[in-house]
């Protein structure tokens, strides 16, 4: 229970589904969480149905000024960070308007989908290794995806700005190593997680079950993946028992990133 005792941690986009639950089981294995989103009102709400050494601050991962901001209150208050998990991340389909096909791709979509997908996670690492050069034992940890494997063809700002994070965790990693930092960078890349990301995709009611059976039925373990599923993998990066691995990707994806179906030929 104790795997991450003491860390002090900070989480993007907490303040639901995947973020959430690296912060719940976090806080379990004996961290300090601080828990960040946009969305204020159900972040406070998440932070205090978690309860332990937890705090809620907002932070859009986009705007520079709040990581400026926050930094300093961190610093202040904590002196150091050990873990920066850059989670918050968007499709783009209720934030932006379509197309999001290549051939047709709305440039303010394409724009918006990068700014906090990538952006963010950039500004993440920028201010996280500030605040974790004095830690003796630091991790970084990207929450890209499968599509950032892959390609998506309606879906293409999402899947470019995904891999632009897979490669990024690289540079990071490699960096932090030659500066001689005791910080570590790894991407984990979810496929399929049921969380409230999905909901504009799946319906409701009886279309939403059909839906998950639907989209299961393409995954070769034959169900969607849970939160937690996410929060295991976050968990083994987050800690110590990962001292020497630095600049990989996880998969936690039911083995869809595994290969096709023998179907073909
Ligand atoms: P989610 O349920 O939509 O939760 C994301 C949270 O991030 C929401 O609370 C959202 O707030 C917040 N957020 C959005 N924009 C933000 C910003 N600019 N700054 C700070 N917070 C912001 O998504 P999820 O499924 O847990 O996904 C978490 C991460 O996993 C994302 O990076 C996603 O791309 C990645 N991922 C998920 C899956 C999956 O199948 N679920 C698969 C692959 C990768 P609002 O509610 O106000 O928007």
């Amino acid at each position: 229970m104790d795997r991450l005792s003491n860390k002090k941690v900070l989480i993007t986009g907490a303040a639901r589904g995947i973020g959430e639950a690296i912060a719940k089981l976090f806080v379990e294995e004996g961290a300090i969480v601080i828990l960040t989103d946009i969305n204020d009102k159900l972040g406070y709400k998440t932070t205090s149905n978690i309860g332990g050494k937890t705090e809620y601050y907002h932070l859009d991962v986009a705007v520079e000024e709040d990581w400026e901001e926050l930094s300093k209150v961190i610093v202040d208050k904590y002196g150091h960070l050990d873990v920066v998990v850059n989670n918050a991340g968007i499709t783009g389909f209720l934030e932006a308007e379509g197309p999001f096909d290549p051939e047709n791709i709305n440039m303010d979509s394409w724009h918006k989908v990068h700014e906090i997908n990538l952006d963010g996670v950039a500004l993440g690492c920028k201010y996280g290794i500030k605040m974790m050069k004095a830690s003796k034992s630091a991790s970084i940890i990207n929450i890209s995806s499968r599509s950032g494997v892959v390609g998506i063809p309606f879906a293409t700002a999402y899947a470019s700005s995904k891999a632009a994070v897979r490669n990024h965790t690289k540079s990071v990693a490699l960096y932090c190593a030659e500066q001689d930092y005791s910080i570590r960078c790894n991407s984990i890349h979810p496929g399929a997680i049921l969380t409230p990301m999905w909901d504009a995709m799946i319906g409701t009611g009886e279309e939403r079950d059909k839906s998950i059976k639907g989209i299961a039925s393409d995954i070769p373990l034959g169900v969607m993946g849970d939160p937690l599923d996410v929060a295991y993998a976050a968990l083994y990066l987050a800690s110590d028992e990962s001292k020497y691995v630095t600049g990989i990707e996880l998969h936690v994806d039911g083995g869809i990133l595994a290969g096709s179906k023998a179907t073909g030929k």
